[in-house]
């Protein structure tokens, strides 16, 4: 009997298989029919692990029956962005260099969710080593919104976000260097959470911008982030920037304030998505104390400094696939230098040789003072308006995304419009603090996601003013593919 249970979400799924009224193998058996049936326009999945999930699924069938279950996820199906690494099983980065890597360990965050019990069931799409705001520039395939397979899913994580979407799997991870989960969480209707950096290992990440990166989740619901994110955060020895300090308490969203950059509204917001927000902080206003505006003065200096100093760690980090190592390795080369410079000629996409070139540049000995260290310093005044803020709001809201999903082949010419994308998320990263994109209704039929946005190790209060907001907002409709 088909019961669609690709449709729960990991709290009803994990109450029902309390309740004993079914089983991981039927949650598994629905999602990858409906894999089967949608997969094809949607393109989320890199890898699907049949047989390897419906395995799983036996032995937590195994274990609740004899009473051993191993946490609330136990049995229910994650998809993982393939940048993540899982043992014995392909992680490609979206990459044609590292098209047939097999990793030989789990990052922490999966090793995490096997010991919870969860359930790898795929690896999913996304822009090369995470790199850009549409999954158009992945080496395999293209991934489609599920609201409109002629749009874009959003991007890096797109194939996460379309997987969660589609109901292809009940809850995912990304990556968020700059807004790779929560720009494709806005576009395609799901909660998307970025994590303050060093809450979550990033052990098994394969690194783009090594101080920016962070591992965070694509959920149906606020209360699903906060159940997913309980079991993978925490301290890792295996993670230098691991951070070891408990999360701050929750408020009562009643005595919280809130702050509305003024920055965040001008020019550049598409009037429709602004009206969207405007009407989610409307329905908020009387769940909280107050509700005030302020200013992030240096957030229009965030996009170029996030794009000199991303640039600089990304052409760092990938310096490590030279064709001997790991990965691809060039056919046909006389020497070593051949072999280096081939490999990566013939195997890395137009973006990633963008990056490494730029990144290069700005490093190299007679500029590194004029953009690399002036980056830095301004990060610090784009980190420091959010100190300022945080003394006077508790959190902060605003748009994720400019505009809703836009045409599969629209920026994809102009790389300078497609980084303006990023313009309210990479001031995010850059301070190191957390956020999340919970969807606030649509325009066109097509999702918009509203911004909360907190202080470091305040994502307890996101998710009370996140699950508050879910409901002075009410249901959405699920995305019709
Ligand atoms: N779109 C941004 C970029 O291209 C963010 C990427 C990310 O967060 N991984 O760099």
């Amino acid at each position: 009997m088909n019961m669609d249970l690709n449709k729960l979400n990991l709290k009803e799924a994990s109450e029902k298989l309390k309740n004993e009224k079914i089983t991981s193998t039927e949650i598994i058996d629905d999602c990858l029919t409906q894999i089967g049936k949608k997969d094809n326009d949607i393109n989320a999945y890199l890898t699907v692990l049949s047989d390897e999930a419906k395995k799983s699924a036996e032995e937590s069938d195994m274990r609740r029956k004899s009473g051993r279950v191993a946490s609330e996820i136990d049995g229910l199906p994650i998809a993982i962005k393939d940048v993540i690494c899982t043992k014995s099983i392909k992680t490609t980065a979206g990459s044609k260099i590292l098209e047939n890597f097999i990793p030989p360990y789990d990052a922490t965050v999966v090793s995490k969710l096997k010991d919870a019990g969860a359930i790898i069931i795929g690896k999913t799409n996304l822009d090369e080593f995470a790199m850009g705001s549409s999954t158009e520039n992945s080496a395999f395939k293209i991934t489609k919104n599920p609201w409109d397979i002629s749009r874009v899913p959003g991007g890096s994580s797109g194939g996460s976000a379309a997987a969660v979407a589609s109901e292809m799997c009940l809850a995912a991870l990304g990556s968020d260097t700059g807004g790779s989960i929560r720009f494709p969480a806005s576009l395609c209707g799901v909660v998307g959470l970025k994590p303050t950096y060093g809450a979550v290992s990033r052990y098994g990440l394969m690194a783009m911008a090594s101080s920016l990166d962070q591992i965070g989740t694509f959920t149906k619901t606020v209360e699903d982030a906060e159940i997913l994110f309980n079991i993978i955060s925490g301290f890792d020895k295996q993670d230098s920037t691991s951070l070891n300090k408990e999360l701050n308490k929750s408020k009562d969203p009643k005595n919280m304030v809130l702050g509305i950059p003024k920055e965040y509204f001008s020019e550049g917001l598409d009037p429709k998505v602004k009206e969207v927000i405007e009407k989610a902080i409307e329905k908020l206003k009387p769940k909280v104390k107050e509700v005030v505006e302020i200013s992030l003065p240096n957030a229009q200096y965030a996009l170029e400094v996030y794009y000199i100093i991303m640039f600089v760690e990304v052409s760092s980090n990938l310096a490590r696939y030279d064709g001997v190592k790991y990965g691809y390795s060039t056919k046909e080369a006389k020497d070593l230098i051949e072999v280096y410079f081939k490999s990566r000629a013939e195997a890395f996409g137009a973006e990633a040789k963008r990056r490494i070139i730029l990144g290069n540049y700005a490093s190299s000995a007679g500029y590194i003072d004029q953009y690399y260290s002036r980056a830095q310093k301004v990060r610090t005044l784009v980190k420091k308006d959010f100190e300022d803020a945080f003394k006077k709001v508790d959190l902060i809201l605003g748009p994720v995304s400019p505009t809703t999903a836009f045409k599969i082949g629209e920026k994809t010419d102009d790389p300078l419009t497609m980084y303006l994308s990023d313009i309210y998320t990479i001031s995010i990263n850059l301070a190191g603090i957390p956020a999340m994109s919970v969807p606030a209704g649509l325009s066109n039929n097509l999702p918009v996601g509203l911004q909360i946005i907190g202080p470091g190790l305040s994502e307890n209060n996101i998710f009370s003013l996140g699950k508050t907001f879910e409901g002075a907002r009410g249901e959405l409709p699920s995305a019709p593919v």
